[in-house]
């Protein structure tokens, strides 16, 4: 249940409303936007009689959500949420370029890849230091050390920083060194994960889970907003298909469908979703053209020697063109890049 108040509804009455719900054993989630306040309800609202509550002084409507999330949905929040990574935005008409490789394999590496990234316009540095690889005997990330490089970098150039954690015992770590969380495919509906990230104060990119429907994925995100974390962008990263020539399936109808239910801003990832260096472009282009709030491209200096994902990481020419190409379309669609 989502209660509007008027414009001219004074704070005693948003308190008395909001006294009201929190008697009837009800969560209240105030967002205040320019035109409105309205209050998120969470919990069991069946006592409630939506007709006594429409009768309180200052209040404008009661409205039931025909959506299972509440937070996340558009009728809670009409405005597009801005996540704000160090001094990077996601969800403002400029479309947001997170890049980096798939995971921080040494100074060096890193180093370049921060200065090609920030060159190419990157504003938000991507790397792995804990690393969710489907075989354990493959690298699995340099853990603090790679954070650290990965601080270092970003800081030459002036670029945030978005990390994995893989594990509650990994946030500390991350919320150290990096400026935003990422809560990876494979953790999606890892939900005390969820509800710590959700606790902790720092930006979450919550990629989809590759089996996972739009409302599992915007019910993953309730978990985050729920604990008092407004501050989510949702990644799409391919979902498991029947089709193996790509490695996973570009769900870019979810742009449009996302943008539609929900107030909170959709990132794009062709790189693991199509798998394959020379599609990736394409994607990219396509996901602006879909209305994409943000890129995420995995880069490396000789991705055929890269210690994980090289099939899917473009060299850095290849980024430079991918931008190229990406700003003609984002100027076709009333969008910057
Ligand atoms: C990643 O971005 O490093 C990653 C492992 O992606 P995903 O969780 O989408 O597989
Ligand atoms: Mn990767």
């Amino acid at each position: 249940m989502i209660v509007v108040l008027a414009p001219e509804a004074t704070e005693s009455q948003i308190e008395e409303v909001t006294t009201r719900l929190s008697r009837a054993g009800l969560s209240v989630h105030r967002s205040s936007g320019r035109d409105r306040t309205v209050l998120g309800v969470v919990g069991d609202a069946s006592g409630l009689d939506p007709d006594d509550l429409g009768r309180l002084p200052g209040v404008r409507d009661v409205v039931r959500v025909e959506v299972p999330f509440r937070l996340a949905s558009r009728q809670f929040e009409p405005t597009n949420t801005v996540v704000r990574v160090g001094s990077a935005t996601i969800g403002e008409s400029r479309i947001a370029l997170i890049a980096g490789p798939c995971a921080v394999e040494s100074e060096a590496q890193i180093m370049a890849i921060a200065e090609a990234v920030a060159a190419a316009g990157a504003t938000v540095l991507r790397g792995g230091a804990f690393k969710p690889r489907t075989s354990p005997y493959t690298f699995q990330g340099l853990g603090e050390e790679g954070l650290r490089l990965m601080r270092r970098a970003a800081d030459r150039v002036g670029l945030a920083v978005v990390t994995e954690a893989l594990d509650i015992a990994h946030l500390p770590l991350v919320e150290r060194y990096a400026d935003m969380v990422q809560v990876g495919s494979r953790n999606m509906q890892n939900f005390p994960l969820l509800r710590a990230v959700g606790r902790s104060r720092m930006p979450v990119l919550l990629k989809r889970g590759m089996s996972a429907t739009i409302e599992e994925w915007l019910l993953a995100a309730e978990h985050v907003l729920v604990e008092g974390n407004r501050q989510v962008a949702l990644c799409e990263r391919g979902i498991r298909t029947f089709e193996p020539y790509t490695r996973n399936t570009l769900d870019l109808s979810c742009v449009p469908v996302v943008q539609a239910l929900s107030h909170l801003p959709v990132v794009v990832d062709p790189s693991h979703a199509v798998g394959l260096r020379d599609k990736v472009p394409a994607m990219a282009r396509a996901a602006v053209a879909a209305g994409a709030d943000g890129l995420m491209i995995e880069v490396h200096p000789q991705p055929e020697q890269a210690f994980s994902d090289g099939a899917q990481s473009v060299s850095f020419p290849e980024l430079e063109g991918l931008v190229r190409a990406c700003r003609k379309v984002a100027g076709a669609v009333g969008r910057v890049l």
